[in-house]
């Protein structure tokens, strides 16, 4: 059963439990890499992910730490581009491009308007090029960045959970109508929305989280998404490690992470990632932690059900 807390999990009230910030450096992105990733087409691409530096998200919601890498202030014009450069400058060549800026990318407070025809530029060596928001930022200001864009453009949105309550709590502010605006939106102007789902949010048992990560996706793909990506929720972000100790939240098993994936791949209805990041935290067996590491990359590439091998272990 699901269980929630008397107190509100409010933006006040994430913001106190926060701790301190990374220090961060506006002239480079406080991440890059190349990994490899399956497309719509079928077809294992080269993708160069950059996470910019820049201020952090106007939304505070539950389960997010990206607030950590993040400027007190707005960074100036021309910045997003030089980190861009810095990043494209030390990476391998790959034919898709995702931007995160640990908010929206429309947001004009995040990345300046002015940067877009520079920024558009930098992406024209790509065939594809994926950014985030948050449905409030879907308007004019994405339709001007497409506008000057060569790559096909691919936005990602959070929708976290279709569980009503939970997603109430993440203090996202965003409904479910919204999303499916947000989608539509996108869809009418040719671009291609991926979701982000998140397996086992705070208040849910480890069944109900798989169960609603599972549902969460049918929603996804019934609302048009092109692409979902299935997150493991992790503490350290202050609100949650309060909530663990309240035991309103636990991280979910590996195991967990394995039958979402099983099921969204199982759907055929697109393609379903499952985020391997760190994902050693969410194994509780040290003996079959890398075999299965290896199953979920293949699937992940792949998006086929592979056999889950005997490990001799539980
Ligand atoms: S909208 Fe996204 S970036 Fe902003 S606080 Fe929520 S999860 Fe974090
Ligand atoms: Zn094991």
């Amino acid at each position: 059963m699901s269980s929630f807390p008397e107190f509100r999990t409010d933006g006040r009230w994430i913001r106190s439990q926060r701790g301190i910030k990374a220090p961060v450096d506006p002239k480079i992105p406080y991440g890059y890499f190349n990994e490899l990733e399956r497309t719509s087409t079928g077809a294992i691409e080269e993708v160069s992910t950059i996470l910019l530096t820049n201020r952090e998200c106007p939304y505070t919601c539950l389960m997010c730490d990206l607030w950590k890498h993040t400027t007190d202030e707005p960074v100036p014009s021309g910045v997003i581009p030089a980190q861009i450069e810095y990043a494209l400058s030390r990476l391998p060549v790959a034919s898709l491009l995702k931007l995160y800026n640990s908010g929206s990318f429309f947001d004009p407070n995040a990345i300046p308007v002015e940067d877009y025809p520079a920024t558009a530029s930098l992406a024209g060596r790509f065939d594809s090029l994926l950014v985030e928001s948050h449905t409030a930022f879907l308007g004019k200001h994405c339709l001007d960045f497409k506008n000057l864009l060569t790559p096909g453009l691919q936005v990602a949105i959070g929708l976290e959970t279709v569980h009503p309550e939970v997603l109430e709590r993440l203090n996202k502010q965003m409904t479910l109508d919204d999303f499916k605006r947000g989608v539509d939106f996108l869809g009418e102007q040719g671009i291609s929305t991926r979701a982000f789902i998140l397996l086992r949010p705070p208040f849910l048992s480890e069944e109900e989280g798989v169960e609603w990560a599972c549902r969460s996706i049918d929603f996804a793909f019934q609302a048009g998404v092109e692409v979902c990506s299935v997150i493991p929720v992790r503490a350290g972000n202050g609100a949650m490690d309060a909530l663990a100790t309240g035991g309103f939240f636990q991280e979910p098993s590996l195991s967990s992470l394995e039958q979402v994936l099983e099921y969204g791949i199982g759907l055929g209805k697109g393609n379903v990632f499952a985020d391997l990041w760190d994902l050693e935290r969410f194994s509780r067996c040290d003996k079959c932690k890398e075999v299965r590491r290896s199953r979920l990359e293949k699937m992940n590439l792949y998006q086929e059900l592979l056999p889950l091998v005997a490990y001799g272990c539980k």
